[in-house]
């Protein structure tokens, strides 16, 4: 394909065109007819778009961006060679980890400690995509309260076994299907896309 095939859309005339087009009037009625459209829907039943949480959860997709997951071996070994890529990509300075030196001597290191502070975490995916041995990944867990400032930095053992992030199911992680990694925990629901507690929201029958 030549360059010259390619059409150059530019998005800034776009959007001055579409507003100087736009007839303020009718936008304005169209707002509120689709606010009155839900409104009725409601009111009388024919579609319900509340999510009663936390008893309902939205299904989010599996390109969530949640808490983390480390990833293991074949063997349940954790996959982190403690090569620090995560950390200096992290724009948050919020991973630490501690190397210590693998018995096996073709892997040579692993991570003795690896601790994400999550107050500070700003879950962009970094770590994850910067990650060039599929050792961490994200979940789509994204209840993270705690009652102390401490329990909110995950180590190696939370990031590994949580069983929100069995329910929920994992997140984000560009080389599904994993190729040389393993979960740490089986998800309860093994199709990715089907993780997460299904809301229904499709139109009651009258
Ligand atoms: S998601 Fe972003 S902010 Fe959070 S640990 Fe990874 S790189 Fe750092
Ligand atoms: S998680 Fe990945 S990028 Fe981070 S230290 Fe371990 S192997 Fe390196």
């Amino acid at each position: 394909m030549k360059n010259s095939d390619f059409k150059t859309i530019n998005v800034t005339e776009r959007a001055e065109a579409q507003e100087k087009n736009a007839n303020p009037f009718l936008e304005t009625v169209k707002g509120f007819g689709f606010t009155f459209k839900r409104f009725l829907d409601h009111v009388t039943g024919a579609e319900d778009h509340l999510i009663s949480y936390p008893e309902e959860k939205r299904p989010y997709s599996n390109r969530f961006r949640g808490t983390h997951i480390l990833t293991v071996r074949e063997d349940g070994s954790i996959k982190c060679v403690a090569c620090y890529m995560c950390a200096t990509a992290c724009p948050a300075d919020c991973i630490s980890i501690d190397a210590a030196e693998h018995p096996d001597k073709s892997i040579e290191k692993y991570a003795k400690r690896f601790d994400i502070d999550m107050l500070r975490c700003v879950f962009c995916g970094f770590c994850v995509d910067a990650c060039p041995e599929e050792a961490i990944i994200m979940s789509r867990e994204h209840e993270i309260c705690e009652y102390t400032r401490d329990t909110t930095i995950y180590g190696i053992d939370r990031l590994m076994n949580r069983p929100q992030a069995v329910d929920m199911g994992p997140g984000y992680r560009p080389n599904y299907p994993m190729i040389e990694s393993k979960l740490p925990f089986t998800p309860a629901h093994p199709d990715p896309d089907k993780a997460g507690k299904p809301v229904n929201t499709t139109p009651k029958k009258k």
